[in-house]
């Protein structure tokens, strides 16, 4: 088992990765910007390292600066959480050259997953369903047209290193395509600097259901279960549950095993999600594969009380898994808000929610300071039931137990949000956010005046 761990990010991963390792005896050494100096991570890891200013260029996504202080400090790991230089394969390649192991797959692994399109002909090869789409890449806006005319409209046209929603647009017809190519290209290429393109058919209102798979260096895989997170605001996700309710038993395990598979397609190792659309008609097809933590993991630990991060370490260390498929057992309902700072400032009050079933994932203490300069996701709340009313119920008392004071939040958002009809119905999909907007902003303002 590893001695030391290099953390090589903030906020509340950092913290969820300290904690874990404090759990497994293992020394921490945590890397901060400037910005950070007084934060709960930089305070509760064994050792804490300046690696900059405020600008992540120059702090979190600097890749030499970061090895240099796994170096000095003698770490045998670094975990990199989600985001920052988390999907990075180059850093995972240096990690591997300075013979510090990176907690996550191979680099190879890393950016065969990253460019989509490849991800996609490789699920094709190995029988995964994916959504219909082009062969291959699509190298100019008129074979855009041809390919999304021969596929039928409506069309997603996407770019193969895109991420967070960027370079992906949607054609309702012919005329619409020239636009949304030369739009998502530029876009792509302003972003990643790389412009291959390549086109889906766009399967209207899915639901975003993603598999958690665990998979050791010796070639046992298992899937943890599924997550809907298709309560998303402009692809950003508000808040998750599972089990999701568009899943049968039966469906489940189809998916769970698509889910394997697509694993196995690319030797993958660590912890992973497959991410899915699903139809209402229940076709369900692949979309892309991340290579990390996902901010929502817990809601899976909470019904399966695996602790993901552990199992990650675990893994990274050589250790095999201690779990077959049929261990895995899933029980009640877990939800996880995502509570986003809407304003920054200083906290000058916090109350977080606790008793029976409820969890909270944040670096908030009084005092500090939530920064401008980075995500704007500054806690979540975690709750679990028996059932899945339970488990609203159980949110909905957490979230009116929740103090932030000296920042606004969307705290009251989320609360609205879980006395929603549709969502209480659970029938929801992806254009959740577009149709009860308005509807809940009205229902907080009647209450208000
Ligand atoms: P990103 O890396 O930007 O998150 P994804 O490929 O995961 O990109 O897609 C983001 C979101 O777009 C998904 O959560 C899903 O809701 C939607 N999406 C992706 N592909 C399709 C598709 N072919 N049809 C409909 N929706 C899609």
């Amino acid at each position: 088992m590893f001695k030391r761990i290099l953390i090589a990010n903030r906020g509340e991963i950092a913290l969820r990765i300290i904690r874990c390792c404090e759990e497994m005896g293992i020394e921490t050494v945590v890397v901060y910007s400037t910005e950070d100096r007084d934060s709960l991570p930089v305070i509760t890891a064994t050792k804490a390292v300046c690696i900059g200013p405020a600008k992540s260029t120059e702090s979190y996504l600097n890749q030499d600066r970061i090895l240099e202080a796994a170096k000095l400090t003698d770490c045998d790991a670094i975990h990199t959480g989600y985001g920052f230089l988390s999907e990075n394969a180059d850093f995972a390649r240096k990690c591997e050259e300075n013979e510090i192991k990176f907690i996550g797959p191979s680099h190879e692994i890393i950016s065969g997953m990253g460019n989509k399109q490849n991800a996609r002909e490789l699920m094709i090869k190995n029988h995964v369903n994916v959504v219909p789409g082009s062969d291959g890449l699509v190298n100019s806006p008129e074979e855009a047209e041809i390919v999304a005319e021969r596929l039928g409209f409506p069309v997603l046209i996407k770019a193969s290193a895109g991420g967070g929603g960027k370079g992906m647009r949607r054609a309702f017809s012919k005329d619409e395509v020239k636009e949304a190519y030369n739009s998502a290209k530029a876009e792509t290429l302003a972003a990643f600097g790389n412009g291959d393109m390549y086109i889906e058919k766009l399967i209207l209102n899915p639901h975003h259901i993603e598999f958690q798979i665990l998979a050791d260096e010796y070639g046992n895989i298992i899937y943890l279960g599924e997550r809907d997170c298709s309560i998303q605001k402009n692809n950003q996700k508000l808040l998750e549950e599972t089990p999701a309710w568009a899943l049968t038993e039966e469906l489940r395990k189809e998916m769970g095993e698509q889910a394997i598979l697509a694993a196995k397609a690319c030797g993958y190792t660590n912890a992973g999600t497959v991410e899915f659309v699903l139809d209402d008609d229940n076709h369900f097809y692949f979309i892309e594969m991340n290579t990390r933590v996902q901010v929502e993991h817990p809601v899976t630990e909470m019904v399966t009380g695996i602790d993901i991060v552990k199992e990650q370490i675990k893994i990274a260390s050589g250790m095999k898994l201690t779990y077959t498929q049929e261990d895995i057992e899933r029980k009640g309902h877990a939800i996880e808000c995502r509570i986003n700072a809407q304003t920054p400032g200083t906290v000058k009050f916090l109350h977080f929610p606790a008793g029976f079933g409820v969890r909270v994932e944040s670096y908030l203490y009084t005092g500090c300071k939530v920064s401008p300069v980075y995500d704007s996701m500054i806690a979540k709340i975690i709750v679990t039931g028996n059932t899945r009313l339970e488990a609203i119920k159980r949110m909905r008392r957490a979230l009116k137990e929740l103090v932030i004071e000296g920042v606004k939040t969307n705290a009251e958002y989320m609360l609205y949000l879980t006395y929603n009809r549709e969502f209480i119905n659970g029938k929801y999909d992806t254009s959740f956010y577009e149709r009860n907007n308005q509807e809940i902003v009205k229902l907080i303002a009647v209450e208000q005046s």
